[in-house]
């Protein structure tokens, strides 16, 4: 069996493994089979991680955190996990391969999915014009026109918030009035540099090898038109990847994890949560990787506390405390 089981292969498990691994805990670190690096792998220039002055390529810094992390000896399998059974003290970890790992630790830190648009161009120009990250990527549009999807408080926020940088932002909204509460919509309503496109979804994102506009889409008599742009934020939501546990952790109202505070401490004993899959608000990689180290910390308490009981009292009592 082992102590330490780490689901996810970004910033925050990578951290998690580093420390669990440094504390002699040898994790196991499940990849995904395809996203292994987790978001960052979708970005081309990170310009906001500490220690990199020049700014560093999203995949060139996932390949340091896993390099850092077998250094020390955490063992990474690319696969998925296809089911949990957690309720035990002994936490059970099913692979997409049919393998079964058992544990007495697991780390979740599985992120979330920022929603997409589905539209052509999309995929091709993210990182080359589409950015999902307002925080991230608005200072490389200084004077420049771009556009914010979406009519809720993060689009609201984000549309503000570039305004900083950007010579122009056009808000594109599907309907003809917001989602977002009141306050932000005066914010952003009494902001000059902002222009709101109602009843228009994007169609198409256009641009060979970076976005140069979207083609709109009336959403009320479908006619088409094109719209020049620089660069286009996509803000309309994002999903907690917590599939594997409904109904065996407890969530919070906005879909994330819930955790005790400022720990990574689950509603069940043994589990921890990192990274994005916790958090409703930051979601940056220098917080999921200081939410990893948490949760690695957790852990070794954890397995601690354990040892401590299992020398005082005898294992099935310990259980049975344990899990109480
Ligand atoms: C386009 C883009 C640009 C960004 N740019 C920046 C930036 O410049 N600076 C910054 O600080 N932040 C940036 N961010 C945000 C940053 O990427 C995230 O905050 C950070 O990656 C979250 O880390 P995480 O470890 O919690 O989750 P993730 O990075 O999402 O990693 C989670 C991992 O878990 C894996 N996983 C999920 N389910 C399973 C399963 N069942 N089995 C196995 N593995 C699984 C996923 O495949 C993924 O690899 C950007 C985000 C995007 C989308």
């Amino acid at each position: 069996m082992r102590q330490v089981i780490i689901i996810g292969s970004g910033p925050a498990g990578f951290t998690a493994a580093i420390y669990a691994a440094r504390a002699n805990l040898k994790p196991l670190l499940i990849a995904s089979s395809v996203e292994v690096g987790g978001e960052l792998m979708n970005t081309t220039e990170v310009e906001n991680y500490p220690g990199f002055p020049d700014g560093i390529q999203g995949p060139e810094l996932m390949a340091k955190f896993q390099e850092q992390a077998e250094k020390f000896g955490t063992e990474v399998v690319y696969d998925d996990v296809t089911d949990l059974d957690i309720a035990g003290p002994v936490k059970k970890v099913t692979l997409g391969s049919g393998t079964v790992h058992e544990t007495q630790t697991l780390i979740y830190a599985t992120g979330s999915a920022y929603r997409k648009l589905g539209v052509t161009g999309e995929e091709r120009l993210s990182g080359y014009g589409v950015s999902w990250c307002a925080t991230c990527d608005g200072f490389f549009f200084r004077e420049k026109t771009i556009a914010v999807v979406g009519g809720g408080d993060s689009a609201m926020e984000e549309a503000t918030f570039l305004t900083r940088f950007a010579s122009k932002v056009y808000v594109i909204h599907r309907k003809d009035s917001l989602r977002a509460s009141k306050i932000m919509q005066e914010r952003a309503f009494a902001n000059e540099k902002i222009e709101f496109i109602w009843n228009s979804e994007v169609a198409e994102i256009l641009g060979e090898t970076a976005v140069n506009g979207v083609q709109l889409r009336s959403t009320v008599d479908g006619t088409l038109r094109d719209l020049p742009l620089d660069g286009l934020f996509v803000a309309i939501g994002n999903d907690p990847r917590t599939h594997l546990v409904h109904e065996k952790l407890q969530l919070t109202s906005e879909g994330t994890i819930w955790v005790d505070g400022r720990s990574s401490v689950t509603s069940v004993p043994g589990v921890f949560a990192a990274g994005d899959v916790i958090d409703p608000h930051y979601r940056q990689a220098i917080t999921a990787a200081g939410s990893g180290t948490v949760a690695a910390l957790d852990a070794e308490h954890f397995l601690a506390d354990l040892e401590d009981m299992s020398v005082e009292v005898p294992a099935a009592e310990a259980a049975e405390i344990i899990t109480a």
